[in-house]
């Protein structure tokens, strides 16, 4: 059990993986719409691309928050990405028109980026104030 959770925990950060994948997806709905006007990038533009991308914020969002609170004990960063998942997952999840999914995915992808950056300040602040991780 103790193995499962270092390896999980220690080896990625959750929340460097969670910002890269939020750029990824702001990138999708505002920089390659414009860019396959003259690019072949159209295969990109496939909706089930937010279906991809959520599949990689969901874990990001869940160990990232999980470990965070751990840490400083701060649940904002938390409620940012629960809203952010919650925006981005039914844009991919639930049938919208495609104007609709980006105009619900960006907000979506403002709030995790807000979060994860806000949960690595507070993680920051908390070692630098010396606090200890808890133990459960
Ligand atoms: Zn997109």
């Amino acid at each position: 059990m103790h193995i499962i959770r270092f390896s999980i925990i220690k080896l990625v950060n959750w929340d460097k993986f969670g910002n890269f994948v939020s750029m990824l997806c702001l990138i999708h709905c505002t920089v390659l719409p414009l860019l396959a006007m003259v690019l072949p990038l159209s295969v990109f533009l496939d909706e089930s691309v937010h279906v991809w991308l959520f599949i990689a914020l969901l874990p990001a969002a869940i160990f990232g928050a999980w470990s965070g609170w751990r840490h400083h004990g701060d649940g904002k960063p938390s409620l940012l990405l629960a809203a952010g998942l919650a925006l981005v997952g039914s844009a991919a999840f639930l049938p919208m028109s495609t104007a609709a999914e980006i105009a619900v995915t960006i907000p979506g992808s403002l709030l995790l980026i807000a979060g994860h950056t806000l949960n690595r300040r507070l993680n920051l602040i908390s070692h630098i104030a010396g606090a200890r991780p808890t133990n459960p």
